[in-house]
C-alpha cells in the first residue's frame, strides 16, 4: 500500500504547480473538445475510423473529503474508519460555524446534508464525529490517484479535485478490453490509496459522468449509446449531467 502521506507532490512551489496545471488544463480542455465533437476525432486531429468510437472513463472519488481523512487516518494506525460511523467533514464546530462539506453513508441515515449547518447536522445525530478539512491532504490524494490513471493514457483531464476523465481509445492495444481495465483501475485505486470510486465508461464525457454517478459507492457502470433507452430514459429528469433545480422545474413544467 502507497502511505498517503508519504506521496511527494510533484511540484515543489505551489506557484509553478498552478502554472502548470493551468496550462495542462488548457492544453487537456483543448483536446478533449475536439474528441467531443460530433465528428469524432481524436487528440491528434485525425478522423477516428467509421465504426470505431471514442472511449472514455470518468473516474470519480467516492465522498472525496471524507474518505480520503478516513483513509489517511487508518494508514496512520485509527482503529475506526470515519466511513463505517456516522460522520462529517466540516468547517470549525468549536468557533459555532461552519457546514457539512462531505458525510459518511451511516450520517445519511440521519437525513444529514452536504451544505447544511454543522450546529443542524449535531442536532440530527448527537454522537455525530465531526473533523476538519485538510486541503493539503486532498491535493496528496488526488495526485495520487491523478497518477496512478496516467499510467493508463496520456489524456487525462481533471475535473475537479476528486474526478478526471480519462481518454482510452488508444489504450486498448496495450491495455486490452476498456471495461476490465476500468476494473483493473477501481481496484487498484481501492488497494493501493486505500479509498475508493466510481467509474463510468462511454464513447463521450458526458455520457461517461452520468455512467459514474448511477449506484454508488465503489462501482463500475457503462452507458453506452445502445445502453441509453434501458439505462438513461427510466431515469428522473434531474438526473441529467448539468439540469439543476430551476431547470428541473421547468422541465417538469413543460411534462418532460
Ligand atoms: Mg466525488
Amino acid at each position: 500500500m502507497i502511505l498517503i502521506s508519504d506521496f511527494s507532490i510533484k511540484f515543489p512551489l505551489e506557484k509553478e504547480r498552478m502554472f502548470l496545471y493551468d496550462r495542462e488544463k488548457r492544453i487537456l480542455s483543448d483536446k478533449i473538445c475536439r474528441m467531443s465533437d460530433a465528428k469524432q476525432t481524436n487528440c491528434f486531429d485525425n478522423p477516428v475510423e467509421e465504426g470505431i468510437y471514442m472511449i472514455i472513463f470518468h473516474i470519480d472519488a467516492n465522498s472525496a473529503y471524507l474518505s480520503w481523512e478516513a483513509a489517511y487516518r487508518i494508514q496512520n494506525g485509527a482503529s475506526v474508519d470515519l466511513r463505517e460511523i456516522p460522520s462529517v467533514v466540516g468547517g470549525n464546530e468549536k468557533q459555532r460555524h461552519g457546514i457539512v462539506l462531505a458525510k459518511s453513508i451511516p450520517s445519511k441515515k440521519y437525513g444529514i446534508q452536504t451544505g447544511e449547518s454543522l450546529y443542524s447536522a449535531r442536532q440530527k445525530c448527537p454522537d455525530l464525529v465531526v473533523v476538519p478539512p485538510n486541503y493539503d491532504l486532498y491535493i496528496k490524494c488526488s495526485d495520487a490517484m491523478y497518477q496512478i490513471l496516467c499510467e493508463y493514457s496520456p489524456i487525462v483531464q481533471r475535473f475537479s479535485v476528486d474526478e478526471c476523465f480519462l481518454d482510452y481509445t488508444d489504450s486498448e492495444k496495450r491495455f486490452g478490453d476498456p471495461v476490465q481495465a476500468a476494473f483493473t483501475i477501481k481496484e487498484r485505486i481501492k488497494k493501493e490509496l486505500g479509498f475508493t470510486v466510481n467509474i463510468g465508461v462511454s464513447t463521450n464525457k458526458i455520457l461517461a459522468k452520468m455512467a459514474s454517478e448511477f449506484k454508488k459507492p465503489d462501482k463500475l457502470h457503462t452507458l453506452f449509446p445502445d445502453e441509453m433507452k434501458d439505462k438513461l430514459w427510466p431515469l428522473p429528469v434531474e438526473d441529467l449531467f448539468m439540469v439543476g433545480r430551476a431547470t428541473t422545474q421547468k422541465l417538469k413544467k413543460n411534462k418532460y
